[in-house]
């Protein structure tokens, strides 16, 4: 019989769909199986291209745009549409079911009996088609490259129609996937609380729970949410399918489905969620290997403050017991005797010296997330104040120009001053030192120097003087071997460098960068 008269087009067009859906899918499975000859495939293709061209003309049909008339002449002209390919598609399979044997033939056997119904439509009796959803064109995958992992992904079929779960269940099969197929979206549901699935291929319409809806409930559970789903709709469930895009759905693809669509799709789904979890693995161990440093960072600097006090404790009374041992002996000791224990006192203090140092050293990388705003010149006031005997001492003339406010950790910013200007100080020529300090905006940066007029430094030290110990010269110029060092790396952490322009005999110039402030960076005079 004809569709009953209240039926819609679009409710006769999802009848017509499903048998259609099996012709293609179960051609499409058999062309891609080894054990097809080349005769056999030819058929095949056949009975798929002609299931094609129906299924256009069934879409054409149902399209709002479609040729007028009334309904009954608008199914008349569907059946004779259908007519003639349904004829090849019978007496091809006819041939085929004569060639086949086996599993082979069963699935001839499924498009025989898909075909069946739909003769009986255009013999004017639609009662034997069954309601589902359904379909679109197939083609022909031969090639596509799809590296499998040594686990194969496992993926959940949830589709209410038997005929679609088994031709998905078999094609993903053939490509290597493991399946678990359930008919409901309870029972997906229900699957993935049970095992972990790598990728869900959800029908959008289903009775009960609907595809939306297991979608939005996977979404919610952040357990799952992080799986990737890619839903199965007819063409005309489209717009259903876009929602499920909007909810989080990774992609869709149209029944029926075409197997190089399909194929690339799970690959490329797959593939991002690997690269999503290998992306989320490594910001873990990024963060616990950030983790550990600081950890370890702080460990260090505790060990470094314990370690200087204990040092300079017994250091402090070798060298007050030898003062006062010299004190207490009074004339009693020899000029070579008293010149040995002021030796051993003067080691004493050398070597106090460096114990500051070396904690200096060691702190001065622990302030990158302090960086503030910094006025260069109330830094710089502080470390001429600090070092006011040396300049006292030495006479020497200091000056500056426009200094500007900079990103900087305020007490490294003074350190980084004093141990420069200490050093065009303590490393002077015969003449009287004159220093001069200035400002240059360079990009986002400042680059600030600080210029003497002193012994100035060989071409072959410039880098060597910035390493720890790095020192050119005896006691007759007292130092640790430090001060530079620390003004490097206190620059490393803050993002900027350190470098030195000299000429031996004329004087240095040491170079520092400092970032800039949000805001143009502040000069003045
Ligand atoms: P220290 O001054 O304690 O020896 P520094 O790390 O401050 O250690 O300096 C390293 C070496 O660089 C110094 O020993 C010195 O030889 C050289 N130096 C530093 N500043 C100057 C300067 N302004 N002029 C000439 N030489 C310098």
């Amino acid at each position: 019989m004809s569709p009953a008269p209240e039926e819609s087009s679009a409710g006769l067009g999802h009848r017509l769909r499903t048998p259609l859906t099996h012709i293609i899918g179960y051609s499409a499975l058999l062309i891609e199986a080894d054990s097809s000859s080349s005769e056999t495939i030819a058929h095949l293709e056949m009975v798929n291209g002609q299931a094609e061209i129906i299924l256009r003309r069934i879409e054409h049909w149902l399209a709002p745009s479609a040729d007028g008339g009334g309904a009954s002449e608008r199914v008349a002209a569907l059946r004779a549409g259908m007519a003639e390919p349904l004829r090849v598609i019978t007496r091809t399979i006819g041939t085929l079911l004569g060639d086949s044997e086996g599993p082979a033939q069963l699935d001839v056997l499924r498009i025989a009996r898909a075909c069946t119904e739909l003769l009986a439509f255009t013999q004017q009796d639609a009662s034997t088609l069954r309601a589902t959803p359904a379909p679109r064109p197939v083609i022909t995958p031969h090639t596509i490259p799809a590296p499998m992992p040594a686990i194969p992904p496992r993926i959940l079929v949830v589709d209410d129609n038997p005929g679609n779960r088994d031709m998905l269940d078999r094609q993903l099969g053939r490509y290597g996937y493991s399946t678990v197929c359930v008919e409901t979206g309870a029972a997906a549901l229900e699957a993935l609380r049970q095992e972990r699935m790598d990728l869900v291929l959800l029908d959008v319409m289903m009775p009960g729970v609907s595809g939306v809806e297991v979608l939005e409930q996977i979404k919610v559970q952040p357990s799952l949410a992080g799986i990737p789903v890619i839903m199965i709709s007819a063409l005309d469930e489209v717009e259903s399918a876009a929602q499920c895009i909007e909810l989080g759905a990774e992609d869709y693809l149209l029944k029926p489905f075409d197997p190089v669509l399909l194929r690339a799709r799970l690959h490329s789904a797959l593939e991002r969620r690997r690269l999503q979890e290998e992306q989320r693995e490594r910001t873990r161990e990024l963060e616990k290997a950030t983790q550990d440093m600081q950890r370890a960072n702080d460990d260090l600097q505790a060990f470094a403050s314990v370690a200087s006090h204990d040092l300079q404790e017994p250091l402090r009374t070798i060298t007050t017991t030898l003062q006062l041992f010299a004190l207490q002996s009074g004339d009693n000791l020899t000029s070579q005797q008293r010149d040995l224990v002021t030796m051993a006192v003067e080691g004493g203090k050398r070597m106090s010296r460096l114990i500051s140092g070396l904690l200096a050293y060691s702190l001065s990388g622990s302030t990158e997330a302090n960086l503030g705003e910094v006025d260069c010149e109330a830094a710089l006031l502080e470390a001429i104040t600090n070092l006011r005997e040396a300049i006292k001492d030495s006479g020497a003339q200091i000056t500056h120009g426009a200094l500007p406010v900079v990103m900087a950790h305020p007490g490294c910013l003074v350190q980084l001053f004093q141990n420069l200007v200490g050093n065009a100080i303590k490393y002077r020529s015969d003449r009287r030192p004159e220093i001069r300090i200035t400002a240059e905006r360079e990009g986002s940066e400042w680059v600030v120097s600080v210029e003497d007029n002193g012994i100035g430094i060989d071409e072959q030290y410039k880098r060597r003087i910035f390493q720890p110990f790095g020192r050119l010269h005896g006691q007759d110029r007292p130092g640790t071997g430090l001060g530079l060092a620390i003004c490097e790396r206190i620059l490393r952490k803050s993002g900027g460098r350190i470098w030195v322009d000299s000429e031996p005999g004329a004087g240095s110039v040491f170079h520092f960068t400092m970032r800039a402030t949000q805001n143009e960076g502040r000069a003045h005079q």
